[in-house]
């Protein structure tokens, strides 16, 4: 057999420090390595696989669609594309109408604000501290993390941070240029941070007065990773443009920014060769299909509630707190985490680090009791 470690360690960019392991193999919540050892996936490729690796019903689709049509630009119509579009619209808030469909995550983000500068006559945006939306030069200048952003300045000028969650520092960083506010109704990247229900009010309430589109990145917590479909139907506040992504399309690359008729944009403005292709528009609604199907939101909500439930918070020294809404779930620790996810990896789990002390775990809804079991023992014994 080929050493794969040593051909990506020769030949990839390395931006990634890697995890001594090569997964080969997947279906539902499990993976096995090129040995054929077998992992519980609590990362699910950040949070994508929501319904499960190698979904059957996926699979079909994208086999189907792979013989009949693979590639057609959006000059064209197309049967495949207009019924996922048909789809999003029936799954998303109904003042969300029209959506733009990219390969990626930071694609949907930049979509949303090219469309918000455009649609406002506006320039500038406000995002919160500890956000993530992506790594492009839009995206990236909507993003926190000075490691990400300082190295590649200047970016995109008009971004302000403002402490997340506190509605003041918002309404005090609104100014006559402000286009758009970025938000995460509950920030992953950084740390599981859940928006409060006041905050989200009051934050929907300034854009209308200021007349301020809302953008709310559910790129990771939508499609049913919060145990509903998007993260803000929990707090039934109304979004201007959602960005969404990683589980659209059960891991096929797929994105979109999602608008109200508050997004006016022309002929020409923005544009995409890839973008809503036959292929992944077939695995969007086969992937969605699935969640409707399977109630996977439901199946998302009552298995985060039973896997915190199973945590004995109490009895954990090494843990500050547990934060969760479904399946999107923080564990913030007194300590660093790398070295416990070292250690759940020995003990065959996988999960993901969300900055320097937060635990991250995104499994597939479709992850099993008997898995969920497994991880929390394990979870309380290592974090004792
Ligand atoms: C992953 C992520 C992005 C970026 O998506 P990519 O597909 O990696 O470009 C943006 N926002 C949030 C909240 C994310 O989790």
């Amino acid at each position: 057999m080929k050493n794969f470690r040593e051909l990506i360690d020769n030949y990839e960019v390395a931006v990634y420090p890697k995890r001594d392991l090569v997964i080969v193999k997947g279906k539902d919540a499990t993976v096995w390595d090129e040995n054929g050892k077998e992992f519980i996936d609590c990362a699910a490729g950040i949070g994508v696989a929501t319904i499960g690796h190698s979904n059957p019903e996926l699979v079909k689709a994208i086999t189907k669609q792979a013989e009949t049509l693979i590639t057609n630009a959006c000059v064209f119509y197309n049967d495949t594309r207009a019924l996922l579009l048909e789809k999003l619209n029936e799954i998303t808030p109904s003042n969300l109408k029209r959506s733009f469909l990219t390969n990626s995550g930071t694609e949907a983000m930049e979509a949303a604000i090219k469309f918000t500068r455009v649609s406002t006559g506006k320039t500038d945006f406000i995002t919160t501290v500890n956000s993530f939306h992506g790594r492009t030069m839009g995206a990236l200048s909507g993003t926190y993390k000075e490691e990400y952003r300082t190295p590649f300045e200047p970016l995109v000028p008009g971004f302000t941070f403002v402490p997340f969650n506190n509605l003041e520092k918002m309404e005090e960083a609104i100014t006559p240029k402000t286009a758009g506010i970025i938000l995460e109704v509950i920030q992953g990247e950084g740390g599981i941070n859940i928006a409060s229900q006041k905050y989200l009010e009051g934050v929907r309430s300034l854009c209308d007065k200021n007349n301020v589109l809302l953008i709310i990145d559910e790129i990771q917590s939508g499609f049913c990773r919060t145990g509903k479909m998007f993260a803000i139907n929990h707090f039934g506040i109304e979004a201007d443009i959602i960005t969404v992504a990683k589980g659209i399309a059960g891991g096929f690359p797929m994105g979109a920014a999602i608008c109200s008729d508050k997004v006016k944009i022309g002929f020409g403005q923005h544009g995409t060769t890839f973008g809503g292709n036959p292929l992944a528009s077939a695995a969007g609604l086969a992937a969605i299909t699935f969640m409707q199907k399977a109630n996977l939101a439901k199946q998302a909500k009552e298995k985060g509630d039973y896997f915190v439930s199973k945590l004995n918070v109490d009895e954990l020294s090494k843990v500050r707190e547990v934060r969760h809404k479904g399946l999107m779930i923080g564990i913030e620790l007194k300590e660093k985490v790398q070295p416990i996810l070292q250690q759940l990896m020995e003990e065959n789990i996988l999960a993901m680090p969300a900055g320097k002390i937060v635990l991250r775990m995104l499994p597939p809804a479709v992850i099993t009791y008997e898995q969920l079991d497994k991880v929390a023992e394990v979870l309380n014994r290592i974090l004792k």
